[in-house]
């Protein structure tokens, strides 16, 4: 049966061989032990317990296309909108229950955009890519693998072209040209848990021209292959899960639950044939970037939700420990976090309603509403977040540290003075702020507000794509009908 429990997709880690890892400055030998690292498997190990649990099995799973097995559902390539929807429904479901990014989604999302384009490539070069493709989506949905759907380049100076850069590496690309395969260069910047994937899956970054034939590059590796390097990405108050006491647990805010983003390096990495899937064919770059775009703009209409239900509840409790859960004004704001989020959910599920068959078999999403799913996302969970810390009070960012709890004498006054509605323990009132933090402010933050700005594109990139498919010269038509001009 291809489902793995979160234990086994652990163990699966530890099985690779050696990664090499850079992490504040030290080279890091046991990754899967490591405080900042395991959070963030954690995460992942979300995604494989669920599958197996009967509470949630239906939303995790799917029948595959390909083999008729029950797989989980992030290795699957979707066979209707109801599919569509559900993936939607999935990822609500583990950001409510992780509170940040579980990092599995990029690899769904890619699946199925180069399912899509292998297609299309056979049917204009008639090359043999989608046979091999589909090989290789049989054997990720059996060894149930997480996959790091890696498209972003560095890309180094942004007016010039990837073939004009002055360092060709700052985009991925073809260094050598053999028999059995390719050897590629470069790096993939901001890789959500490229770590703990166990393939990576690598697009090119931007639709691309002829002169660009060595970028058009799109090829599977395993994460341990040699000449891949990660550089950990730091972020804010990551520190404080070394601090192993219960207190620095208090302090993270969300102690068991992270995310991983890498600078993913690539240095001659050799890829045989088999895992080719583009190698060349710049012309169809365009469209495999833009339905790898689309589909992970509608997770963010997913994942973002499911943590932005998080953040209503801290506002509820926290209102409720400060003893003001009655006052109008909060129930009002309350309202407001609750429209704002449902909206974003609207827009991922009308996205997914309204997903049509591609050429290939599978699903694909409207690209016009993941669009503005994506561009929706970029700024409703800012005003949720600004919600929540007014709600909160200015305490969540002025705490004494949990440490002052260790100690009886400094215990006593902080029980005293920052006590909130009576009842009400201080010491959980002090997790909820630094939940709070965490998510508005810290880790979670990445996941929650950097990455609902940036990933899966920045806000320009929906507004180019929601001008490019408005239908201006329709519109005009409808209005000069009404008008009843005629030109
Ligand atoms: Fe999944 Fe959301 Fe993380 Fe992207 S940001 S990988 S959609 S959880
Ligand atoms: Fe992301």
């Amino acid at each position: 049966m291809p489902l793995m429990t979160g234990k086994e997709y652990r163990d699966s880690l530890r099985k690779r061989k050696p990664l090499t890892i850079f992490l504040h400055g030290e080279k890091i030998e046991n990754p899967t032990e490591h405080p900042i690292i395991k959070a963030s498997i954690n995460s992942v190990a979300l995604t494989y317990d669920f599958a197996s649990d009967p509470q949630y099995r239906d939303v995790m799973t799917a029948k595959s296309s390909l083999t008729g097995n029950t797989i989980n559902r992030f290795c699957h390539l979707h066979q209707s909108t109801d599919d569509l929807q559900n993936k939607v429904r999935m990822l609500r479901l583990l950001g409510q229950k992780c509170g940040t990014c579980f990092q599995r989604c990029v690899g769904m999302d890619a699946l199925n955009a180069v399912f899509i384009t292998t297609y299309e490539i056979d049917q204009t070069h008639g090359t043999d890519y989608h046979d091999r493709f589909t090989e290789y989506v049989k054997l990720a949905e059996k060894k149930d693998w997480t996959i790091d759907g890696a498209m972003t380049d560095p890309k180094g100076d942004r007016s010039k072209r990837p073939s004009e850069q002055r360092d060709p590496d700052v985009y991925v690309h073809v260094v050598e040209r053999r028999k059995d395969g390719v050897v590629i260069r470069g790096a993939k910047a901001h890789q959500t848990g490229a770590i703990n994937s166990h393939e990576h899956l690598i697009m090119p970054t931007a639709s691309l021209q002829s002169e660009d034939r060595d970028y058009a590059i799109c090829c599977a590796v395993p994460s341990d292959s040699p000449g891949i390097t990660y550089y950990y990405g730091r972020q804010s108050s990551d520190m404080r899960r070394l601090d192993e006491s219960t207190e620095g647990d208090i302090d993270c805010g969300n102690p068991i639950y992270g995310g991983q983003e890498c600078l993913v390096v690539y240095d001659n990495v050799f890829v045989p044939n088999d895992r080719i899937f583009m190698n060349g064919e710049t012309e169809l770059c365009g469209r495999l970037v833009e339905s790898f775009a689309a589909y992970h703009r509608q997770s963010y209409g997913g994942c973002k939700v499911g943590v932005g239900d998080v953040l209503i509840g801290a506002a509820a409790t926290i209102a409720e420990y400060n003893g003001v859960l009655q006052a109008s004004h909060i129930r009002e704001k309350l309202t407001e976090m609750t429209h704002l989020n449902e909206t974003l959910y609207s827009c991922g599920m009308a996205c997914s309603a309204c997903g049509t068959k591609t050429p290939a078999g599978n699903y694909l999403v409207d690209i016009l509403l993941a669009n503005v799913c994506k561009q929706n996302v970029t700024r409703f969970p800012f005003e949720i977040a600004r919600i929540l810390q007014d709600i909160a009070g200015g305490l969540f960012v002025t705490c004494p540290s949990a440490r002052e709890l260790r100690n009886p004498q400094t215990r006593k006054v902080i029980e005293k003075y920052l006590a909130g509605a009576e009842g009400v323990d201080t010491v959980n009132r002090i997790k909820m702020l630094r939940l709070i933090e965490n998510l508005t402010l810290g880790r979670a933050a990445v996941g929650y507000l950097a990455e609902s700005m940036h990933g899966a594109g920045s806000p320009q990139a929906q507004r180019i794509m929601i001008h490019r498919l408005s239908n201006i010269e329709e519109k005009k038509k409808m209005a000069k009908q009404l008008a009843q001009i005629e030109e």
